[in-house]
């Protein structure tokens, strides 16, 4: 069975989204934990995340996926920033331990001038002051675009990242189809070699969660907008044997393309159409 859903608004809590999820045919989704672009979280609402626990139970959603705010930079020069990073991760992760066995997903950040090697060291100096043995949730780097000074362009860096972190079991991947592409990674033609390469590099053991977006621009280009199923440059063939390849079939898909719900709906619907069992 296909694990797809999408980004959803978490405005109205878990319970809403979980029941939106199920309206346009999710099975999963993913959300932003607190403002993307700013930080400050809601309240903490237990009864209504415990309520979700029950209500995914009973309709088969699974492997719910949290998105850090944008504004996380865990690897910013200015130390007020970092601090801010990894306050914000330290509480989102408190907080999805009512919804237990969620990853949450982060973009490992941007060096700025610093160069990638201090950067690096930065994002796993916070992972190591916040992870712990026994949370409940995977913590995903997203591979990025490679956008100004963006970390995580190359398999390389993530795989560097996951080396500095002492907790490595709570620490996971998640490949992003329009960033991979837009960093220069040709999963058009040579899908199964960018595949080996991910697992020589990282391991596709690490591999939880795919962001299945098109590009609105060409392979390389790192510039990180996305598009709708079937109307970038990566296309839908392309996407078809993405979400049926033998290893990622297993793995839960989220869309984040320019979409309201209908057309979630309706790239859900052609995907599940497109999956092979
Ligand atoms: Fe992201
Ligand atoms: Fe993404
Ligand atoms: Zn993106």
């Amino acid at each position: 069975m296909l694990r797809i859903g999408c980004h959803l608004s978490s405005s109205k809590g878990y319970l809403n989204m979980g029941k939106t999820a199920v309206d346009i045919g999710a099975n999963t989704f993913q959300f932003f934990t607190r403002n993307p672009r700013g930080g400050s979280a809601k309240p903490l609402d237990v009864e209504d995340m415990q309520n979700y626990c029950t209500f995914a139970e009973e309709h088969g959603i699974v492997h719910i996926l949290a998105h850090a705010p944008y504004t996380l930079n865990a690897c910013a020069a200015d130390e007020g920033l970092r601090t801010f990073a990894r306050e914000t991760m330290e509480d989102d992760l408190m907080r999805l331990e009512y919804v237990p066995g969620s990853c949450y997903n982060f973009h490992p950040g941007s060096h700025v001038k610093q160069g990638v090697e201090i950067g690096i060291r930065y994002i796993t100096e916070m992972l190591n002051a916040i992870l712990k043995p026994e949370q409940a949730t995977t913590v995903l780097l997203e591979t990025m675009a490679g956008k100004g000074s963006e970390v995580g362009r190359t398999f390389e860096e993530i795989r560097a990242i996951l080396d500095g972190v002492e907790i490595q079991e709570k620490m996971g991947v998640c490949l992003d189809t329009c960033h991979v592409y837009d960093g220069g990674y040709d999963i058009i033609n040579h899908l199964e070699e960018v595949l080996e390469e991910f697992d020589r590099v990282i391991g596709l053991d690490r591999l939880k969660a795919i962001h299945l977006n098109d590009s609105k621009n060409p392979m390389g280009s790192h510039k990180d907008r996305h598009e709708k199923i079937g109307e970038g440059s990566i296309g839908l063939e392309a996407v078809t044997a993405i979400i049926n390849h033998p290893s990622l079939k297993h793995l839960p898909f989220y869309l984040e393309t320019p979409n309201e719900l209908p057309g979630y709906q309706k790239e859900i619907e052609l995907l599940k159409s497109l999956y092979q069992e």
